[in-house]
């Protein structure tokens, strides 16, 4: 024989169905009460911590060149190769400067890897994390894309 069913009363089933539907109802209202979390996204942006790592960036030199001389350490040692296609003027050592890079966004882990190897502190993930696409293409980015604006180097 098995373990009897337990009935309920037709009251005591009211009664339950009941409580059920007050104990729904008050979470509602103590979280309709509760501060809105959601922002106007994209108009408000909320603050990020500073040591956050978003889009990679190039940085200038003082004279508006870009800093990267196209040593390629940082292809080197990314381990999803989520950089590629450097290239170089022809000038030869320090005095090279970058023509062509590509970083592919979606492969990034933003590890920091790439920044820690350059040797030149040319490059950086900054606070920019609006870099999705609807397709892989759109995810990667030219130097066109990652060179930091003209006369922001100066400052440094
Ligand atoms: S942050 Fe890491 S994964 Fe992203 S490009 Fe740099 S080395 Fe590669
Ligand atoms: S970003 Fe730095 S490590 Fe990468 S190619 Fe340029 S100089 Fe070399």
């Amino acid at each position: 024989m098995g373990s009897p069913v337990t009935l309920h009363s037709r009251p005591a089933e009211i009664a339950l169905a009941a409580w059920s539907i007050v104990k729904g109802l008050a979470v509602t209202l103590r979280n309709a009460l509760r501060p809105s979390v959601t922002r106007d996204y994209p108009a408000r942006r909320t603050a990020l911590h500073p040591r956050f790592r978003g889009k990679l960036g190039h940085k200038r030199a003082e004279d508006g060149r870009p800093r990267c001389t196209a040593c390629m350490a940082c292809e080197k040692v990314c381990p999803t190769l989520a950089i590629r296609e450097i290239e170089g003027d022809e000038a030869k050592g320090r005095e090279r400067r970058v023509r062509t890079y590509v970083w592919d966004a979606s492969r990034c882990l933003f590890c920091n890897l790439c920044v820690e190897a350059c040797p030149f502190d040319a490059i950086e993930l900054g606070q920019e994390y609006s870099i999705v696409g609807d397709s892989r293409e759109q995810t990667c980015f030219d130097l066109e894309d990652l060179l930091e604006p003209a006369g922001k180097g100066e400052s440094r």
